[in-house]
């Protein structure tokens, strides 16, 4: 069961009328974002939209409980926007690193068929030149 924004937070107890969201201009669930907030979920506030607060404050007004709903929402995005950037800079060095493994697995693939070749071209001159030397000899050494 998820918790609703305390009256910790300022304000009193939410008694979940809605009427948060029903003023929300993007649609979203302050009340359901702000109880994110209350335990620390900050991935489950991202999943319910929290960039999408565009910090408008028309939550707040609507609010019978005074609950200081957009205050914490901007707070969040701050703290948010510094996770997902440390999260792109860290996606994006996994991708280099990705891209590095794999040119280096094309490279020694294509390494490794330039030496079967070689040993391909070694192979043929070697009988070429065995069956050269034998037809001098006359091919009496079979
Ligand atoms: S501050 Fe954010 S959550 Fe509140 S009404 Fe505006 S967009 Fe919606
Ligand atoms: S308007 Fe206030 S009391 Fe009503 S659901 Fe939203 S946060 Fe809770």
């Amino acid at each position: 069961m998820a918790a609703w924004p305390a009256a910790a937070a300022g304000g009193e107890p939410c008694i979940r009328c809605g009427d948060c969201a029903d003023a929300c201009p993007e649609a979203l669930p302050p009340a359901r974002l702000a109880a994110r907030l209350d335990v620390d979920d900050l991935e489950g506030a991202l999943e319910l939209g929290l960039m999408a607060c565009t910090g408008c404050g028309a939550c707040e007004p609507a609010c019978p409980s005074g609950l200081p709903l957009e205050a914490r929402f901007r707070e969040a995005r701050t703290a948010a926007a510094s996770v997902l950037e440390k999260r792109a800079v860290a996606d994006a060095a996994r991708e280099r690193y990705r891209q590095r493994a794999a040119r280096l697995a094309r490279l020694a693939e294509e390494a490794d068929a330039a030496q079967a070749r070689r040993i391909q071209r070694i192979g043929a001159a070697a009988a070429a030149a065995l069956a050269k030397a034998r037809a001098k000899r006359g091919g009496t050494d079979a």
